[in-house]
């Protein structure tokens, strides 16, 4: 059994949660601890005893530890991302992608560690000075989706360490080992006891007894948006950084270059399954290239290998579990009785292992105000809606209560910077898929999809530091 780690000290539990490989039901990869509400509290309170004194550590000693384990994670991403496959479902050049993506991340807050700036200004009275200073916030909750196993806690556990943080991280369910691997790896590479804690465990317990727990200072979580709005509300006016998921539209104009327009649309709503939340699954394309995108698209999506994760030629892998493809299922099934047409797709694929394979699904004919238009549905399934123009593209764009990433493909250097001012989203692409960003520069949506600073790049320390401004007089 993989155990928990609470103030530096590796902790089994008498009860276990296997991991399964999606890929292979049959595979049980292992057994992880499960945490309950008092470990949950020992946890906080082994955190809250190590804040102190790491805040007060040096900027050369954060730098070391991120450093250090940013180079374990280069040295074994191979394996690692190999791990997440088979734990998650991506296909192994995913895997090792996001394993080599999560070793980026940390080097590059082992940066910010020594980036760390502050401000003197003279006062607008005589003889003052004013410094405006960073401080770390003390004890950082981290709850973390299954989607991105390794770069999602690797890009809020490196920024809350690397200003000073101490951490009680609770990994998803589905994806422990990927989560296991990152704590021991950071727990290896120097961080103090108590200054990361690793809780696997269910997320209505152990998460719920987090977000209960006034001895946290600061949650950072990205899930769905039912938990969410259950985080927001047990820590009204607290320090709450919310991602939520999207709706995310592709605008397809006509003058857009054809096969660029449906290498967007494959990579970024069919790319590690469509189940990230900046995937493109609503695909907004006008009336004079409409049916050559959808036929183009059609027939590369019905070509896409699906299968096993980790077999050699596979480009598409299993959704993450039988609850997520019910779930595909339903929205698809759902989307056809309101009047969409299931133009390709739409089933479940057997392979040689019993995985939860699923064709990857287009559905046409679809109305902005249809449920598959308005509600994530987080797999491998695009809807097209037909409109006339720009003008109606842009209208059926922003018609979403989410705002995350918006994209459109275009000749037209008008169009393209009036869509960057217009989408309302937190990220606009232009000829590039709504998913797939840069790991040194923000992250983050608008509107339903997000709550509070962005993540991720320079402005990572919005959300992980306090501000104060302290006057001296002579
Ligand atoms: P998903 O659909 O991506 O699994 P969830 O919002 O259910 O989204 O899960 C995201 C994270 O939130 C997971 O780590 C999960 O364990 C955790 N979680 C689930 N329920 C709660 C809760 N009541 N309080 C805190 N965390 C929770």
């Amino acid at each position: 059994m993989k155990p928990l780690l609470i103030g530096g000290d590796w902790l089994r539990t008498s009860h276990g949660a296997g991991n399964v490989n999606p890929s292979d039901t049959a595979d049980v990869i292992d057994t992880h601890a499960e945490a309950g509400i008092a470990e949950t509290q020992t946890a906080i309170a082994a955190a809250r005893d190590a804040a102190p004194a790491w805040g007060r550590s040096t900027p050369q000693e954060r730098h070391d530890i991120l450093r250090r384990a940013g180079d374990e994670l280069l040295a074994r991403r191979e394996k690692l991302g190999r791990l997440l496959s088979r734990e998650e479902g991506k296909i192994l050049p995913e895997g090792i992608a996001e394993a080599t993506r999560a070793a980026q991340i940390l080097h590059f807050f082992a940066g910010e560690a020594l980036r760390q700036t502050g401000e003197l200004i003279p006062s607008v009275r005589p003889g003052i000075t004013v410094e405006i200073t960073r401080e770390p916030v003390g004890v950082v909750g981290i709850i973390t989706p299954w989607n991105f196993p390794l770069a999602i806690p690797a890009w809020k556990i490196a920024p809350a360490l690397a200003f000073g943080n101490a951490v009680v991280f609770k990994p998803a369910e589905l994806v422990p080992g990927s989560a296991w691997a990152l704590a021991d790896i950071l727990h290896r590479a120097g961080t103090p006891p108590g200054v990361l804690n690793l809780l696997t465990g269910p997320g209505r317990v152990v998460g719920q007894a987090m977000l209960d727990d006034p001895r946290i200072d600061a949650i950072t979580f990205t899930g769905s948006q039912a938990t969410g709005a259950r985080v927001a509300a047990a820590r009204p006016g607290g320090r709450v950084q919310l991602e939520m998921g999207g709706k995310n539209p592709l605008v397809v104009l006509d003058d857009a270059d054809l096969d660029r327009a449906v290498h967007c649309a494959l990579d970024g709503g069919f790319f590690s399954t469509g189940q990230r939340c900046t995937a493109s699954s609503r695909l907004i394309v006008t009336e004079g290239i409409h049916d050559r995108f959808v036929s183009r698209l059609a027939d590369r999506l019905a070509a896409l290998k699906v299968g096993h994760a980790l077999e050699e030629g596979v480009e598409m892998g299993p959704v993450v579990s039988q609850d997520q493809l019910d779930q595909d299922l339903a929205h698809i099934e759902r989307a056809r009785r309101e009047g969409g047409h299931l133009r390709t797709g739409g089933e479940v694929l057997r392979r040689q292992t019993r995985g939860y394979f699923l064709a990857p699904t287009l559905i046409t004919g679809t109305e902005p105000a249809m449920t598959i238009n308005r509600e994530e549905v987080f797999g491998p399934v695009a809807s097209v809606i037909r409109v006339r123009d720009y003008d109606a593209a842009l209208a059926a764009a922003n018609d979403t209560p989410f705002g995350l990433c918006a994209g459109i493909c275009t000749t037209s250097l008008k169009h393209a910077s009036d869509f960057k001012r217009k989408a309302e989203a937190g990220m606009v692409m232009v000829n590039l898929p709504t998913a797939g960003v840069d790991y040194h520069v923000p992250f983050g949506g608008r509107k339903a999809s997000s709550h509070g600073p962005k993540e991720q790049g320079t402005h990572a320390r919005e959300f992980f530091t306090e501000t104060k401004i302290a006057y001296t007089a002579p």
